[in-house]
């Protein structure tokens, strides 16, 4: 009997699995340092309150034992490719095939006090931490005090957590009867606009709106340093930050460099199979992986809705290599629509050149978000 061990059950190790289960003849063996499958796209709003974590937020334990799945958590601390054994904090494990989809995580870029000075969107942890911290904030404001939030960088991540932010302080204000003007919210952003690599018509609509509904915005201003209560910029500003929130930058996760698989800063690389160039036993999709479309020469975004594509194609090609086929499928990725909130009323949908804007686009998705975990956990 073969055994597949499953590196990291975010988006994409979770799918593999799922998908993986029904095959005879094989042991699957799940690992991750999280004890919960987060729906890391709905964070913005745990970090607003919007919605709770057990919302977004399913045990592997629950998830794995329902399915006759082995699942340990535990962190992975390193993977030799050569003698194909995987350690744990505590084990030791032997695989056959190996999938690798242990994500991405935060890039500080080395900006001296970005670290010890903000507050990172990645994790279940960082949205409850933030929740804490603006609710904190929020009750024990003094009379005089003004608040100024100050979100760096203005990709989705950024853009969505500013509206959703600016939206719940002022629900909180027309509750509390606090002047709404006590707290500013900003986004700072390196480069000369909002969402980067969108279409222009989108960017604008995005930079009027949140210039409309009270976010201010301070573009083409890198930060070079963060001290408490104040941020650097490049052209040697100071801009007054009582809280910061870091949506900037992501990397690809530190283990793939342990590893030593060829691949680069951006992820592992990989042939159209979704194998290690290195490695034909090893798979690797989401984050972790570098992907440079054949067709384009362009890299393959790293969102969630890519990482659940990659799966397919790995779980198939899983399936054939186990009983023996030579003949694999080739990922041929496509461009996937992409939902932009902007607070609680409006989003927009994008998909290639074509986008729409509006309140029902919140409600499609919150059904995403919804029929996802739903479908987890049948
Ligand atoms: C705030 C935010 C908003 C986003 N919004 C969107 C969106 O709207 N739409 C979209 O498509 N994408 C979105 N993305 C991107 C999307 O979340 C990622 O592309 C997706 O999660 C990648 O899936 P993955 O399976 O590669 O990694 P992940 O989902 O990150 O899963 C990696 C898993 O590996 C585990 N792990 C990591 N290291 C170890 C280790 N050493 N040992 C054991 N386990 C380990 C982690 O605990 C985690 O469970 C967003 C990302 C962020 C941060």
């Amino acid at each position: 009997m073969k055994r597949i061990v499953i590196a990291g059950c975010g988006f994409g190790g979770l799918r593999v699995a799922e998908q993986l289960v029904k095959q005879k003849d094989v042991e699957i063996v799940a690992i991750d340092s999280s004890n919960c499958h987060t729906f890391v796209p709905g964070l913005y709003e745990v970090a607003t309150g919007e919605v709770s974590i057990k919302e977004v937020c399913e045990p592997f334990s629950v998830l794995f034992i329902r399915r006759g799945i082995k699942f340990i958590n535990e962190s992975i601390k390193d993977i030799n490719i050569k003698s194909k054994i995987l350690k744990t904090e505590t084990k030791v494990i032997k695989y056959d095939y190996l999938v690798l989809a242990i994500g991405s995580e935060v890039n500080y870029f080395n900006v001296p006090g970005l670290k010890e000075n903000s507050y990172p969107l990645k994790t279940r942890e960082d949205g409850d931490k933030i929740y804490e911290h603006v609710t904190k904030t929020v009750a024990n404001m003094k009379d005089k005090q003004l608040h100024r939030f100050v979100v760096l960088g203005g990709g989705v991540t950024g853009t969505e957590l500013a509206a959703e932010l600016r939206d719940y302080l002022d629900i909180i204000c027309r509750r509390e009867n606090i002047p709404k003007e006590k707290f500013s919210v900003m986004i700072v952003q390196a480069m000369d606009g909002l969402l980067p690599g969108f279409n222009e018509s989108v960017r604008k609509f995005c930079e009027h709106y949140m210039a409309d509904h009270n976010v201010v915005l301070k573009l083409n201003s890198p930060v070079v340093s963060v001290k408490k209560g104040i941020l650097v910029l490049k052209s040697g500003e100071i801009i007054k930050a009582d809280t910061v929130f870091w949506c900037g930058g992501l990397k690809v996760n530190q283990l793939v460099e342990k590893i030593g698989l060829s691949g680069d800063e951006f992820g592992v690389k990989v042939n159209t199979n979704l194998q290690s160039v290195d490695d034909k036993s090893i798979y690797v999709l989401g984050d972790c992986m570098n992907y440079i479309d054949p067709r384009t020469n362009e890299a393959v975004y790293k969102t969630a809705q890519n990482a659940l594509k990659q799966a397919r194609v790995v779980s198939f090609n899983l399936c054939k290599a186990i009983n023996g086929k030579k003949k694999l499928k080739s990922y041929k990725p496509k461009t996937t629509p992409v939902l932009i909130s902007l607070g609680k009323r409006r989003a927009i949908f994008v998909w290639k050149k074509l986008w729409f804007r509006g309140k029902w686009m919140l409600k499609v998705k919150d059904w995403v978000e919804k029929n996802y975990m739903w479908k987890i956990r049948l």
